[in-house]
């Protein structure tokens, strides 16, 4: 990891810590407790993405070769985990992202460990009973920032990949191949993901 963000990390965790008994936060997790999560704040997360910026870009680091093609479903059955609801979908891409959605939850979970931001999938438009006028069911980001600001982008697996990478320090991310590609050239999506405005050249 790189030493100047290692640090910043660092003095981020220790702040978090102080203060993560006087907030009642992540009343939605099942298994990080609110006394464990205080989420960072807007300008804690510009910091991290300035940095980014600030440092030079990792070159890429191809990952696994080969890999299997992975049949791609024709009608998928997706189970609310909010209601229970079960909703059948067999057009379109909607397979596709279905098939996608554990991949993005444990992507989710893995960023919730670290304790760093408030960060959680919302699934709803793919229920029928959570979302009975859904159309064109999404994935969303639920991120809360420490002051209570919330945004909730649209995000695929690839977002959410680059997301864990920022949060955990690294100027690059892993992709579904385990590959290293650098967090650098998504600036500009991680900041319009996260409402943050940065600057870079
Ligand atoms: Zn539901």
């Amino acid at each position: 990891m790189n030493p100047f963000l290692l640090i910043l990390l660092l003095v981020l965790a220790l702040s978090a810590a102080g203060a993560a008994g006087a907030r009642g936060l992540a009343r939605r997790s099942r298994t990080v407790t609110a006394a464990s999560l205080k989420s960072m704040s807007v300008r804690e997360v510009a910091h991290l993405l300035e940095a980014v910026a600030k440092e030079p870009e990792p070159e890429y680091v191809m990952g696994a070769m080969c890999y299997a093609a992975m049949p791609i479903p024709e009608i998928a059955e997706y189970v609310c985990p909010v209601c229970g609801e079960k909703t059948v979908y067999g057009a379109g891409g909607t397979p596709y992202i279905l098939w996608q959605i554990d991949t993005a939850r444990s992507l989710v979970e893995g960023i919730r460990l670290t304790g760093t931001l408030d960060v959680s999938l919302d699934e709803t438009s793919f229920c029928s009973a959570c979302a009975p006028d859904s159309v064109e069911p999404r994935l969303r980001l639920t991120v809360t920032f420490e002051d209570g600001t919330v945004v909730n982008p649209e995000v695929d697996v690839e977002d959410i990949r680059m997301l864990a990478g920022l949060l955990t320090g690294q100027l690059y991310y892993e992709t579904s191949n385990d590959s290293q590609s650098p967090l650098r050239p998504n600036l500009e999506r991680l900041g319009s993901l996260l409402g943050i405005e940065i600057d870079v050249e």
